[in-house]
């Protein structure tokens, strides 16, 4: 028996659609579902991922699924086009409590860090997810270039970023991070908050609002669990034994886990989150807004900000309006970033000419069934 699990289960509504809905169901899925339901499928939400396996919340009660045969044929070795936890999917459910995915609906939001194995390939943290905290601490180990990395993964997702100063209680000039963490949010809110004193936590929950997917990113230490726990209002276990059944038997694993809280909102709560790195440009331009509002006044379009006549970043930061450091901190992300849409094309070229070479051996294959071996 264990906590965690039994948490998923008595939190949620009994059976059918309310048990859909409380896990975030709703249009656009619906929409998108369509087709599916017309195949006579159920429609669920990944709640645990572990290598391969699935616990899915459905109308029918939480299964434990794998994909089909045919979906790991088409999604291949690409990480990204495999379910993630948060996602929706498709499923037929077999006699047991056993269930097959046979497709995941398109998602709305997704955090994505690039593998951290040897190849470049994006892989799905968290799908649909709708708000992202990004904790960062009032101690020795604020960092305000570590929180711009962390928000433009989030802005990279679709989710709504918002900037959470945790340990208050440690820090004497809270307005002082505040105002430091502001200027490189634009747009952004901050909240400074402890889980010590209690402050700020009616803002957190302000956020959390029942059937709102939450995600809490940032570095280990912050004190992400503390306020995860904090949201749910008591001590989750700190190993989160989800029973997964596989060929070996049941097992448990603390692999990335979505999980309702008593108000009715949904926390991702995963270990995977640490060197998380942008994946495109497009987070960065929503990170570093300042800084692109700034450029557009440049004078030249492809303006480096090098010291070219009439550039308007080199002038802000002159006046003082932009820090120096925001105008570095963009360039390195947009660098990196750079660097993995490089690498991500001469993957997908090798890739394409290898599906080249299966695809010719295969005609070539059918030719000689047919006709016997080629001249
Ligand atoms: P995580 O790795 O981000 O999940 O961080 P934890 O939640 O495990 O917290 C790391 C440490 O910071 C723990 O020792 C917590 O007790 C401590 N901590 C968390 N929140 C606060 C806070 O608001 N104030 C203070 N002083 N310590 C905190
Ligand atoms: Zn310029």
């Amino acid at each position: 028996m264990n906590a965690e699990r039994l948490t998923i289960a008595s939190s949620a509504p009994a059976e059918g659609l309310d048990r859909l809905v409380a896990f975030g169901w709703g249009e656009p899925f619906a929409a998108a579902f369509h087709a599916q339901a017309a195949l006579g499928r159920l429609a669920g939400r990944v709640v645990v991922e572990d290598r391969g396996r699935y616990l899915v919340e459905t109308s029918a009660g939480e299964l434990s699924a794998t994909v089909s045969g045919r979906f790991r044929f088409e999604a291949g070795a690409d990480p990204a086009g495999y379910p993630a936890v948060g996602d929706w999917v498709a499923l037929d459910r077999r006699d047991d409590d056993g269930a097959i995915i046979h497709a995941v609906l398109p998602r709305r939001t997704a955090i994505i860090r690039r593998d951290p194995g040897l190849r470049t390939a994006a892989q799905v943290l968290a799908a649909n997810v709708d708000v992202g905290l990004v904790v960062t601490s009032l101690n020795r180990d604020f960092n305000l270039r570590r929180l711009e990395r962390y928000l433009a993964v989030v802005w990279d997702s679709g989710a709504e970023p918002v900037v959470v100063l945790s340990k208050a209680d440690l820090a004497e000039d809270v307005a002082g991070f505040r105002a430091a963490a502001e200027a490189v949010a634009p747009g952004v809110p901050v909240l400074a908050v402890s889980a010590v004193d209690g402050r700020g936590m009616a803002d957190v929950h302000s956020w959390c609002a029942p059937r709102t997917t939450v995600v809490a990113i940032g570095s280990s230490g912050v004190g992400k669990s503390t306020l995860v726990n904090a949201l749910a209002g008591r001590q989750l276990q700190p190993v989160s034994a989800i029973r997964l059944d596989d060929d070996r038997g049941r097992h448990t694993t603390r692999r990335r886990h979505l999980l309702r809280l008593p108000d009715g909102a949904l926390v991702l709560d995963t270990p995977g989150m640490r060197e998380l790195a942008p994946w495109d440009a497009d987070g960065l331009a929503a990170s570093f807004a300042d800084v692109e509002a700034a450029a557009a006044n440049c004078r030249f379009a492809d303006c480096r900000h090098e010291g070219e006549p009439g550039c308007a970043v080199t002038a802000a930061i002159v006046s003082g309006e932009l820090d120096a450091a925001r105008l570095e901190a963009h360039r390195k992300l947009a660098r990196e970033a750079a660097h993995l849409e490089r690498r991500q094309d001469a993957l997908a070229r090798i890739e394409e000419r290898s599906r080249w070479k299966v695809i010719h051996k295969s005609v070539r294959r059918q030719m000689k069934d047919r006709y016997g071996e080629a001249p």
